[in-house]
């Protein structure tokens, strides 16, 4: 299932010819929010609209439900101690799965204001979390429970844990959705998946304080579908979902290649005991692919590492 099309040579080296797409699984409404959880050999994905989390056994191959109801989590991404973090549309907050199984909230609110949904979410190697914040989980009560956003923009988000201070840090954008940030963490790449505005992935020069933004440039433009979650490989080339597949473009804005998926991509992660596995949330199914590429921000720190 599936193939390649490439447009610039550097694709090849990226992709491995004769891995095939396999499709893992297929029955959901929309999944999106793919994360690898090494401990647990195993990767933990949303279906929003039937409000769970699933869960593929990395080691048996077994799929099994991981939670129901969870609150119609959106995007998950791992802290540097490997507890899940999560975007929930329900209870309008991030949340991280702590060590004894329970889903904490970190942030809820800006300003005093309920935050509108959550969608995706990014650590910084400071342990600072970014995520963006789009209406889509209280626009209908089909991923979430309708409600009128009480901010009345979409933003993204600094949530420092230490101080727990929440920063809006781009407030310019129509529905700021994917995020992440370039290996060195110079770059925030963020997805726009407006209907008024070009859709596309914006690029902003993040400031030497590492806590603000400055510069914002148009990094790729939609050609089909929109945009939505992405990741960035440890070569600084961006694997983005797309209405065809994965497309993925060097640090220049080259489009590389295209990765072909038979149904619209909706976000993707890096997994496997060698992080060259991807794997892929499109529309209704969950898919896996090996490449040749390894994830930016794919080490974990050590507990002992870091102060608590
Ligand atoms: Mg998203």
């Amino acid at each position: 299932m599936g193939s390649y099309d490439t447009f610039d040579d550097r694709f090849g080296s990226l992709v491995i010819g004769s891995a095939v797409v396999e499709r893992l699984w297929t029955g959901g409404r929309w999944t999106e929010g793919p994360v690898c959880v090494p401990a647990a050999k195993a990767v933990v994905w949303s279906d929003i609209p039937e409000d769970r989390l699933l869960r593929y056994d990395e080691t048996s191959g077994a799929i099994s439900v991981f939670e129901r109801p969870c609150g119609y989590h959106n995007g998950h991404t791992l802290d540097a101690f490997g507890r899940i973090v999560a975007c929930e549309h329900s209870n309008r907050c991030v949340s991280r799965l702590s060590f004894d199984g329970r889903w904490e909230t970190i942030v809820d609110r800006f300003d005093g204001k309920r935050l509108n949904s959550p969608n995706d979410v990014v650590v910084k190697a400071d342990g600072s979390i970014w995520f963006s914040d789009p209406s889509y989980g209280i626009d209908s009560d089909y991923e979430g429970h309708a409600a009128k956003s009480e901010i009345g923009t979409c933003n993204v988000y600094r949530h420092d844990p230490r101080t727990g201070e929440t920063t809006a840090v781009v407030t310019g954008l129509d529905r700021p959705n994917g995020l992440a940030f370039s290996p060195d963490e110079r770059i925030l790449y963020v997805s726009d998946t407006s209907l008024v505005d070009t859709p596309a992935i914006h690029a902003f020069t993040v400031a030497a304080d590492g806590r603000t933004v400055g510069d914002d440039r148009i990094f790729a433009v939609s050609e089909v579908g929109f945009f939505d979650g992405f990741r960035l490989d440890l070569m600084g080339n961006l694997w983005t979902s797309s209405g065809d597949g994965v497309r993925v473009y060097a640090a220049d804005g080259t489009l590389l290649g295209l990765i072909i998926i038979p149904e619209a991509v909706s976000n993707l992660c890096f997994g496997g005991p060698k992080r060259n596995r991807l794997y892929i949330t499109a529309t209704s199914s969950l898919y896996a692919v090996y490449v040749n590429a390894a994830p930016a921000n794919g080490r974990l720190q050590s507990v002992e590492a870091r102060p608590i």
